[in-house]
């Protein structure tokens, strides 16, 4: 990856399939099960003669920009074992100087035109594949001309010049050293079992320090040769384009880009069968929680989707979201001997899939925990699933169908580019999800229970198993024997008896009597094109109606307050009162009937109390408004506090004391905690014994009837695609008719000041692998104002493009800062500004000292003026995007009924922006940094 924004590698992940997989999938013209899918015609796709293939997809969702990618069917497993590392590299070596782009020229030439390297930049290589993006490129004629010249560039010509690659050196061994965990040394001791000792085992996109250290020129010039070609690469644009006059530009331009000679061939690694289940286990100093994972591996056909091939992904997907739900419900009982599991079935490697059952179990309870789960899918396999479930399952896919297609005009370029990608690398169709959605009805209209229960059976294969575990040190650990031993007992267990689920028939407010309120006055306010309903219990509703997202509608409700009013010792209490009202259920259901009652709504609404307010907020589909308005007076009128969920979150806690034991992470977090504000600040305790004696149910009750007690003193915000008329009855049912009283709050200052005002201090910590990281941070009392906000924040951004340049590119000692810079406007009038960094602990002071230096060249005057113009122009990009989203009128009515201030007025923004100069910055560091608070705290390996 070239920058931070992480990035998973699906293939190690065993993330939990989801529904949505299931628009990866392909639709058809009649039933038969061998025609193909219906595929979308939105998109266009194309083969030029040289092989390159491009695909073309115009949308407004974001206006005036459009996304560019170069999708490559290259990763790290064509690596040879001289090679390690090098696909990587090269993905680095892309924004390191092109034929017409030298140096850092592509992301100068971007962030020109108000484009944010890792944000808007960025690349990642897997095993398979690599994939470089330049996103909302504005689509002027010849911006749209620079997109395509740098695909053009990508595909076959990267300088890799001697001094580029030698500089890219360095901040390659930083990114490994800043993503080297105890985590990632268990995934690199299981990695073998997970592949069966497979290629793919030897070939972690990283690669090895040493080769990246050593490797010469020509090895790496050889290794984009060989493999990054036209006949292996694809290219996206998506966006605010006319399909037909891009189109034509690609075959002029990328015509001319000749084929390889004699290319090699584009082998796929297959993991060879095993009868035997693979086993492994992996423990670190640094890791003191176990982990559990089951998986079984099934061939993936690599050729066209068919009606037959949708048919099964959609009984696998049914399968593991009944499977989960199942498991979810086993895992909120505290007698549970796990504290959560999931179950999947998706992508292992390019030529096959796995299904998956992954166990985080109690401490020390291991083997009763992949007993536990491992009875639950047994359960189904023998007997399948209730006529309850099914049902459920289908009323959800059917709504999730009707909400896709509603919405399918509002995909993000990085969705579109997904499923583009899936039928570029692995001939995933691209479907025309209405048609596909008949398809889908047909199959499920004649749908049988013995269908689902095959196709669980031939999932829990018996052949082409692997169990990996993360062992703890001084554990009762699940070794092979047991592992096998549990497995054969569960698969021959007489007694486990069919799953129950009686569950039916019932509404979320059944059995409650609401006594309708009314509106009593509405105002319209012209300027922001919005509606101010009065209730009669005299709670205001701010409503304005929006389309940008269609079928979206929010809700937001504010209260001033928050745990600012709580007494310290409750503070511990309210920290958890998220999570338990979560796992306490609404109204009358439990947290586990709640989706249940829920089944084909798509409706929510949540607490959370933060610092200074508390909050609900709420989002539906525009049929389900009613149902989160239901959640939302259930919030008020009859919350739900489960003590069984209760304990289900404490033993989570306590498991997390455990898991944070060791992590080099999280004792940084507690030494920072306790260097700054002390060992026992009533206000910023550690997460430690006391900490959660402190936790209590009662009181946790206690904080939130008191928070959430009157809904009058909350103000009220609904946006999105309801109109007014359908809307108003809803509020007078479900709005006005909460109890309320007069009694209006506000926050108290409840800031804690830093121990000293100046900080200084090396932390020394024991670890694996040795790296340091860096802390730095000044503080200030400073006026607040849009215009001194809006300074600060440019300051920030612009010192991160000097770390990037200076810390990283010049220096190669860091992976990279993250910078930020910001005023508060409460509980106190500050200004703030950190750094913080990993490193080689070999050279923390040279670069500390950069990080000073860049600040004090700011103070003197001596600022980039081509760095403000950069940030300046991104910041009217964003806030030109995010208009084309309902997001943004959520905050255009918040902000002028909280903050007191129009967004849309451009004196309030704009005109700001446009007037910032470099004197500005200037004045601001050096009043800022006059007698301001700092601290420079540095962690270090203890040898
Ligand atoms: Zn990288």
């Amino acid at each position: 990856m070239i920058k931070q924004q992480v990035k998973t590698i699906a293939f190690l992940l065993f993330i939990v399939s989801t529904i949505t997989n299931l628009l990866a999938q392909e639709v058809v013209k009649s039933v038969d099960s061998n025609s193909l899918l219906p595929i979308d015609q939105s998109i266009k796709k194309g083969v030029l003669p040289n092989g390159l293939t491009y695909y073309l997809k115009s949308t407004d969702i974001t206006k005036d920009v459009a996304s560019y990618y170069i999708i490559q069917n290259v990763g790290s497993v064509l690596e040879n074992d001289d090679q390690q590392g090098l696909a990587h590299f090269l993905e680095h070596m892309a924004f390191n100087g092109t034929k017409n782009f030298e140096g850092k020229g592509i992301l100068n030439t971007m962030q020109k035109h108000g484009l944010v390297f890792g944000k808007d930049i960025n690349a990642y290589t897997s095993f398979d594949e690599t994939v470089y993006n330049i996103n909302n490129i504005p689509t002027t004629p010849e911006l749209i001309d620079t997109g395509l010249l740098v695909l053009h560039d990508w595909s076959n010509y990267l300088l890799l010049t001697d001094e580029e690659i030698d500089a890219e050196r360095g901040v390659i061994k930083e990114e490994w050293r800043t993503r080297q965990n105890g985590g990632m040394r268990i995934l690199q001791k299981n990695i073998g079992t997970m592949f069966n000792d497979s290629k793919y085992a030897q070939r972690m996109p990283i690669g090895l320090m040493d080769i990246v250290d050593n490797f010469e020129y020509k090895a790496l010039r050889d290794f984009y040769h060989d493999w990054y070609r036209t006949d292996l690469q694809a290219i996206a644009i998506i966006g605010d384009i006319d399909v037909n006059q891009v189109e034509k530009k690609i075959k002029a331009l990328f015509s001319k880009i000749p084929a390889v000679n004699n290319p090699k061939e584009r082998f796929v690694v297959n993991i060879p069968d095993n009868d035997v289940m693979l086993y492994s286990m992996a423990m670190d100093e640094e890791v003191s929680t176990s982990s559990i994972s089951f998986g079984i591996r099934h061939p993936k056909p690599l050729k066209e989707e068919t009606v037959a091939s949708l048919k099964e992904s959609l009984l696998n997907n049914m399968i593991t979201s009944m499977l989960s739900a199942r498991i979810n419900e086993l895992s909120r009982k505290p007698e549970a001997t796990f504290l959560g599991a999931g179950i999947g079935y998706s992508d292992h490697s390019r030529s096959t899939k796995a299904f998956n059952i992954s166990v985080s179990p109690k401490p020390n309870q291991q083997h009763a925990a992949f007993k536990s789960v491992l009875t639950e899918v047994n359960r189904a396999v023998k007997f399948g699933f209730s006529k309850a479930e099914i049902e459920r399952i289908i009323t959800n896919f059917t709504s999730y169908y009707e909400n896709q297609i509603s919405k399918k005009d509002d995909m993000s370029h990085s969705r579109i580019v997904q499923l583009i990608q899936d039928n570029y690398l692995t001939n995933v169709a691209i479907t025309d999800i209405e048609k596909e959605f008949e398809i889908v009805k047909r199959i499920f209209s004649t749908l049988k229970s013995d269908e689902i229960n095959v196709a669980l059976k031939k999932l829990y294969a018996d052949k082409n198993r692997f169990l990996t575990v993360t062992g703890v040190k001084g554990n009762n650990n699940l070794t092979k024997e047991d592992a096998l031993n549990i497995i054969s007992k569960v698969e021959n267990d007489a007694s486990i008896e069919a799953y129950t689920d009686e569950f039916g028939g019932k509404t979320l407010i059944s059995g409650i009597t609401i006594k309708k309120g009314a509106i009593t006055s509405e105002e319209e306010n012209k300027i922001l094109g919005s509606t101010t309903f009065t209730l009669d219990n005299g709670i205001k509703v701010h409503y304005k109606y929006a389309n940008k997202n269609a079928n979206d509608v929010k809700l937001m409700g504010l209260s001033k307050g928050g745990t600012s009013l709580l007494k310290d010792t409750d503070l511990p209490s309210a920290n958890l009162l998220g999570n338990v009202i979560q796992y306490s259920g609404l109204g009358d259901y439990s947290a586990t009937d709640l989706p249940k009652v829920l089944a084909g709504k798509t409706a929510s609404a949540s607490v959370s109390v933060s610092n200074l307010s508390e909050s609900v907020s709420g989002s539906s589909v525009t049929k389900d408004t009613e149902t989160m308005l239901q959640m939302v007076y259930l919030r008020f009128v009859k919350p739900r506090f489960d003590e069984n969920g209760f304990n289900v979150i404490m033993q989570n806690v306590e498991n997390y004391k455990i898991r944070r034991k060791e992590n080099v992470a999280e004792k940084m977090k507690d030494s920072m905690t306790v260097t700054l504000y002390g060992n026992n600040n009533p206000k910023r305790r550690l997460f430690n014994d006391d900490f959660i004696k402190d936790i209590s149910f009662d009181k946790i009750k206690v904080i939130y009837n008191d928070r959430f007690s009157n809904a009058a003193d909350f103000e009220f915000f609904i946006v999105g695609d309801i109109q007014k008329d359908a809307l108003k009855p809803l509020l007078e049912k479900y709005i006005a008719s909460i109890p309320t009283n007069d009694i209006k709050e506000n926050w108290k200052n409840n800031s804690t000041p830093w121990l000293s005002g100046k900080i200084d201090k090396d932390i020394y910590l024991k670890m694996e692998d040795p790296k340091s990281s860096v802390r730095i941070s000044y503080k200030n009392d400073y006026e607040y104002s849009l215009k001194n906000a809006l300074i600060a924040r440019t300051l920030g951004d612009m010192l991160d493009l000097r770390y990037t340049e200076t810390l990283r590119e010049e220096e190669g000692g860091t992976y990279g800062a993250s910078t930020s810079a910001g005023l508060s406007k409460r509980p106190l009038q500050k200004a703030s500004i950190s750094v913080n960094f990993d490193c080689n602990p070999e050279k923390v002071e040279t670069l500390i000292a950069i990080v000073h230096e860049e600040i004090n060249k700011i103070a003197q005057g001596n600022i980039i003026q081509v760095d403000l113009d950069k940030t300046l122009t991104n910041y009217l990009k964003e806030r030109k995007q995010q208009k084309d989203y309902n997001s943004y009128d959520m905050s255009l009515l918040t902000r002028f009924y909280r903050e007191g201030y129009n967004m849309n007025d451009s004196k309030n923004f704009e005109d700001i922006i446009n007037s910032i100069t470099t004197k500005d910055i200037q004045n601001f560091v050096k009043t800022f940094l006059k007698d301001a608070k700092s601290y420079e705290i540095v962690f270090k390996p203890k040898v």
